[in-house]
């Protein structure tokens, strides 16, 4: 997760105090914003059709690399100055940033504009807390309310900073054909280059049946495909004594009344077994896409990475998967310029993309993150080697992708319509179960619909072509 950093905007309908909501990182803090827009609007309040409008402006935060932290400062620096009716807006900082210490610090010392600074475990607050916000006047010297927790966690356990959320709160989610169910909070891997496991917390799966009744509950309201959400999904209930697993999981999903595709986001390659793997082949609803996140291809940096698995570990779940589903799709994560990654190690990485053929990867350069291990370590790679090595491994991984999306052309491939396609007027497009984006030129489909559509067109982020006949 974690792959975009951009700002998307969700929006509400309307009353007296206005709020706006900006999301930046994962799916995760998506699905945190349709619960906090849930919130607000049982509270009374409304939405903003526009930022300038709102009395209330959340920016829901991503810690994952320092590129995601920039652009919320530089966003806080744009709006801090916004007045409605010569008022300022209450500004919340909420999400992964929240946790930590140094934006703590840095709110008290530099951004006192500020009013609420709230972590992912307590989103169910902040309807609450802007209402003392706002209660508070600003010549009582600003209203400051911090709602963080950070303490240092070297090891998993639950505390201040797990996000467990109370079950049964409301959500606002975006109507379409896709939603999310989080089926588990935090993460327990400590990845020596990740700060997730420090800022969302020790990982803690929620119940079996919650999970069974909001997947029910969407699919009644006229959802087909369903993302299950967790940053290392396939330890599903391993945490909870007597809990059904992951492949229980998903075999239970399957059978739920009008689900079309259930899909899931992020498994662990070390934790990938083979009753996963027969899960996803037996399971009708389930998609045949494995996203895999690699993350380096040199043993030596893998080791050093905490990741728990080797080159050949590695290869061998390829193999397993593409043995028992072979039209499966494999897409990945890899990072570059690792502390330490040498050449050589960096070689080994282009070699692997190379023998597995991804059909896709989010490729990022190493960001140093305060508190984890790989901070700390000696030899970090310099800027340009690593921006070089970016760019040498986007050209190879590209390369590949178009070559596997050229293979199919000619063939007809089944999507579910998603929306209207923006770049084409008068079709539609959708994914293939393998989750490639295809645009179905002149069909008149609705979201929802399964359609099949002739590949004549391929690049390296789509596939395009008629209705099959
Ligand atoms: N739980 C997910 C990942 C969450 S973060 C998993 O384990 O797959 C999403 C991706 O961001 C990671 O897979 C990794 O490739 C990347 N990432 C995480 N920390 C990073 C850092 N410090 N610098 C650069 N990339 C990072
Ligand atoms: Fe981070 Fe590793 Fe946990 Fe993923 S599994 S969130 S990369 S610590």
């Amino acid at each position: 997760m974690g792959g975009n950093e951009n700002a998307r905007a969700v929006r509400v309908t309307s009353q007296d105090l206005k709020f706006y909501i900006e999301t930046y990182g994962c799916q995760m803090n998506e699905r945190d914003t349709e619960t906090i827009a849930g919130l607000l609007i049982k509270e009374g309040m409304s939405q903003a059709m526009d930022i300038s409008e709102a009395d209330v402006i959340i920016l829901n935060t991503c810690a994952v690399r320092e590129s995601a932290e920039s652009k919320v400062w530089s966003r806080f620096g744009k709006i801090r100055s916004m007045r409605r009716g010569g008022k300022p807006p209450v500004l919340v900082l909420a999400g992964c940033m929240a946790q930590l210490p140094e934006t703590a610090e840095r709110v008290k010392s530099k951004a006192p504009y500020i009013s609420v600074l709230t972590g992912p475990g307590f989103i169910h607050e902040i309807p609450q807390l802007v209402r003392e916000a706002m209660a508070k006047k600003p010549e009582d010297g600003g209203h400051k309310i911090l709602k963080a927790v950070t303490p240092a966690r070297t090891a998993a356990s639950r505390d201040e900073s797990t996000q467990l959320l109370p079950e049964g709160l409301p959500r606002r989610s975006i109507p379409g054909v896709n939603a999310y169910v989080t089926i588990m909070y935090g993460c327990d891997n400590f990845c020596s280059y990740c700060v997730v496991p420090y800022v969302r917390g020790p990982q803690v799966s929620r119940s079996f049946q919650a999970i069974l009744e909001e997947t029910a509950r969407l699919c009644e309201e006229g959802y087909k495909e369903i993302t299950l959400l967790g940053q290392n999904v396939n330890a599903y209930g391993l945490d909870v004594p007597g809990s059904p697993d992951f492949p229980a999981l998903l075999r239970a999903l399957d059978k739920t009344p009008g689900l079309l595709r259930l899909r899931y986001f992020t498994s662990h390659p070390r934790d990938f077994t083979q009753e996963m793997i027969e899960a996803v082949r037996d399971c009708p609803t389930v998609c045949e896409h494995f996203h895999l996140p690699l993350q380096s291809g040199s043993d030596r940096i893998l080791k050093a990475m905490n990741r728990g698995y080797s080159r050949d570990d590695y290869l061998r779940l390829v193999e397993r998967v593409r043995e028992a589903i072979p039209e499966a799709s494999i897409t990945t994560d890899i990072i570059v310029g690792f502390p330490g990654e040498t050449e050589e190690d960096f070689q080994d990485t282009l070699d692997m993309v190379r023998k597995c053929r991804f059909d896709g990867a989010f490729t990022f350069i190493f960001s140093p993150r305060k508190g984890t291990a790989a901070y700390r370590m000696k030899n970090q790679v310099d800027k340009k080697t690593k921006s070089l090595r970016l760019q040498e491994l986007v050209e190879v991984q590209g390369a590949i992708t178009r070559d596997i999306n050229a293979s199919c052309v000619g063939r007809d491939m089944e999507i579910l319509v998603e929306s209207m396609a923006e770049e084409e007027p008068g079709s539609v497009k959708g994914r293939t179960r393998t989750g490639k984006m295809v645009i179905a030129t002149g069909s008149k489909a609705s979201p929802g619909d399964l359609v099949n559509v002739r590949i004549v067109e391929y690049g390296t982020w789509y596939l395009k072509g008629p209705v099959a006949p």
